[in-house]
């Protein structure tokens, strides 16, 4: 598969008549290209250290390389890069060529185990957050071998991507990855622990399998060009819906237009050649609003995926003269982006712990399991939430769109309803009569696959044999609220394990029935208060919640300072995910671009407000107050012209009041030198300022000429593609 003997890349090439099995993956250097590349040996020796049992060794990484520069460079790559993700949630790379020159003016391209394994991009320029002085900038990165390396091709040419964790001189963690890997190997190592003493004996690891369900939007390139602040900050400042918002619901799965359809297909292609099983597209709720969801893999594949996804989405984009925009809440008045993080548990020999299943074993397990995903979301709801906190996300979260700031669990009426049983000492599944529960022996009832259609409103909801964590915003990397989430899960597995095995070995397997009935009796007990069936973008959930005791944290100010808690530090340092300071210093990270993202904001409107928006609509009041002129010296007076004018004239007044507002609030935040204290003052000074600068330009939007606005309006923005 190529345009041409010579080059050899694949540029040119319509792959939309190349059947899409043999295009799928064709960009990826999975397990099948290197079962098939790698001598028998070498594989099984790759695949053993994927499932952790064994170190990577410098020979067996330099057979790899060089199988992989082989395959890389036959299909054009000149390149390679290790990726990885700093703290920014961008995913960062430094090109590499291949080349060696050898000494006669000729080249070799070159590529040795040791550059596989480790890189040593300068650390120096991300953040992290004081780990690490500037006179040792170095950092390093390691392959991720459980993330399958891959080509991308742009203007630049072809590159090798190795999808790698980033890490300090010292050892510490400089990005998302090695925490997540930590995470992984915590979960698995508990999770064991509890099918050990469920009596599993097969099984050698435990995974997390993630499938993000992206969503984002599209505007045509010309208008997103004449927007800055679209451009800078990724939304709108300022802005108002036309008419029509989207009230008629008639976007949400509706046919797709030439346009989309012609970007989407492209978007298929380049990630199915990049090995993700692009899955699933449609339209969203939103005017203009769309989304993918491949299918789910091993939660660091996914992440890595999920970057990807996100950046194709932007690049095929530009390719359609469109711009894909990620931001959590582009749009003021329409629905703002999540990222349904859909998060299960299976053990390497293909069982799914959160599957009901049909018989009574696994009835038992699922259910164990299951209860602690609801202590572990109780116990843990502010770090679950933490996880999930950005400025951008405020605008969602809390802010009368889905989903709540509230987390909660959904498990729908029939799941509920058996748990509540176990509780109440009644049988757990409806098939049997009363009296005691014997988990061993009953039978759940069938679980309805399609119970999350009935609630889209929970953050947090049990469908079927998965749950989906739907808090995630869409520009945000899933690296971080899937760690948080298996730390906590973690945590309660562990617990449960050590109850677990405390029982007498060898005992009766109605005693561990009984146990297990215990566990999830005193547990699903204590923490059911976090299970609501109902909607929850209802004021009474809000105040019913709160009689609950269940936290709302509206803002990510408050919602990251759970991460400075001392029993926050323990418990990521009993998992041995990351230490107090790791901890510590991604809080000041955190702050920092809260604080940074709201300064470019307000930066943006200010600017904006005086050098669009005011002469703008100064220019209109002028040109009415000239007519109105000229219609008095014919002996027309009081015309709607002169009052049109005058009105505007006032709102201007007013604007410029709060421009020089949000301009001094602007300046006294700038000079805050306190991480958390200056990420409050841009929450509670500067934010309702632009709030307050932002009502008077819509209200001006309202009754300027649209030949006068200086900038593209919503309508064109949102409906016209
Ligand atoms: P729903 O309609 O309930 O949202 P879908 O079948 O459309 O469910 O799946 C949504 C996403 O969930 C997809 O990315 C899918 O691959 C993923 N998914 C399905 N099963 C699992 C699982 N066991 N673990 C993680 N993700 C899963
Ligand atoms: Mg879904």
């Amino acid at each position: 598969m190529s345009c041409c003997e010579e080059c050899r890349c694949d540029r040119g090439i319509d792959f939309t008549k190349i059947p899409v099995t043999e295009l799928y993956g064709s960009n990826c250097f999975s397990n099948a290209v290197m079962r098939e590349r790698l001598p028998r040996n070498i594989y099984r020796e790759i695949v053993a250290v994927q499932n952790g049992e064994k170190e990577l060794s410098l020979e067996v990484a330099d057979v790899v390389a060089a199988s992989m520069r082989e395959w890389a460079i036959a299909k054009g790559a000149s390149h390679f890069t290790h990726l990885f993700q700093p703290l920014t949630g961008l995913t960062a790379e430094k090109h590499d060529s291949f080349i060696a020159p050898t000494g006669d003016g000729r080249i070799l391209m070159e590529f040795s185990g040791k550059e596989l394994i480790k890189g040593e991009p300068d650390a120096s320029s991300f953040p992290s957050g004081g780990l690490r002085a500037t006179f040792e900038a170095r950092g390093y990165t390691a392959w991720d071998v459980t993330s399958p390396a891959f080509l991308k091709t742009d203007p630049t040419g072809t590159t090798l991507c190795i999808p790698t964790a980033f890490i300090s001189y010292y050892g510490q963690a400089l990005d998302k990855k090695v925490p997540l890997l930590k995470s992984i190997d915590a979960l698995s190592k508990q999770a064991l622990r509890v099918l050990r003493a469920l009596g599993n004996e097969t099984s050698k690891r435990v995974l997390t399998t993630v499938g993000p369900e992206q969503e984002y939007f599209l505007v045509d390139k010309e208008y997103y060009d004449k927007r800055p602040d679209l451009m800078l900050t990724g939304r709108t400042v300022f802005g108002v819906l036309p008419a029509k918002g989207q009230e008629m619901e008639d976007h949400y799965f509706g046919a797709i237009k030439e346009r989309v359809a012609a970007f989407m297909r492209e978007l298929n292609v380049e990630l199915w050649k990049a090995g993700i099983p692009a899955k699933t597209q449609h339209n969203e709720v939103a005017p203009n609003q769309f989304e993918i969801a491949p299918i789910y893999l091993n939660s660091s594949a996914s992440v890595d995926s999920n970057q990807l996804v996100m950046e194709t989405i932007r690049s095929v984009a530009r390719r359609h003269g469109m711009e894909g925009l990620l931001h959590e809440k582009p749009f003021a008045g329409v629905n703002g982006s999540g990222k349904h993080n859909n998060w299960s548990m299976a053990t390497d020999d293909g069982i799914n712990l959160f599957d009901p299943g049909e018989n009574p074993e696994s009835n038992a397990r699922f259910l164990l399991f299951a209860a602690a995903v609801v202590e572990a979301v109780d116990r843990y709801a502010l770090l679950i939430r933490s996880s999930v906190a950005t400025s951008a996300n405020d605008h969602r979260l809390g802010a009368n769109e889905a989903p709540p700031a509230i987390v909660s669990i959904f498990f729908g009426g029939p799941l509920t309803e058996i748990f509540d049983n176990i509780v109440e000492g009644k049988s757990a599944g409806k098939s049997s009569a009363g009296g005691q529960i014997k988990l061993g022996v009953t039978s759940l009832p069938n679980l309805p696959k399609d119970v999350s259609d009935r609630n889209r409103t929970s953050p947090f909801a049990f469908t079927g044999n998965k749950f989906e964590f739907r808090m995630v915003g869409s520009s945000q990397s899933i690296a971080t609220p899937n760690t948080y989430l298996n730390v906590a899960v973690a945590q309660v597995l562990s617990e449960f394990a050590d109850k677990l095995e405390s029982l007498p070995k060898g005992g009766e397997v109605s005693g561990r029935n009984e146990a297990v009935q215990a566990i999830i009796k005193e547990s699903y007990g204590r923490h059911c208060k976090v299970v609501f069936n109902g909607n929850g973008y209802t004021d009474e959930w809000v105040r019913e919640a709160e009689r609950r005791g269940l936290p709302n944290v509206k803002n990510a100010v408050d919602a990251l300072s759970v991460r400075i808690r001392g029993e926050t530090s323990s418990l990521f340092e009993t998992h041995k995910v990351l230490t107090k300071e790791e901890m510590e210093s991604r809080y000041h990270i955190y702050l920092e671009k809260y604080s940074r993202q709201i300064n470019i904001e307000a930066g943006v409107s200010i600017e904006l407000a005086r050098r669009y928006i005011f002469p703008a609509s100064s220019s209109y009041a002028g040109a009415l107050a000239g007519e109105a002129a000229a219609l008095a010296a014919i002996g027309a007076n009081n015309v709607p012209q002169a009052k049109r004018a005058k009105k505007i004239s006032d709102i201007l007044a007013e604007l410029y009041d709060e421009t020089a507002k949000l301009e001094a609030v602007l300046a006294e935040a700038q000079d805050i030198e306190d991480a958390p204290a200056q990420a409050k003052a841009y929450f509670e000074k500067v934010r309702p300022l632009m709030d307050s600068v932002r009502v008077k330009v819509d209200s001006l939007e309202k009754l300027v000429a649209k030949d006068f606005w200086p900038l593209p309006g919503y309508e064109e923005l949102l409906f016209k593609l």
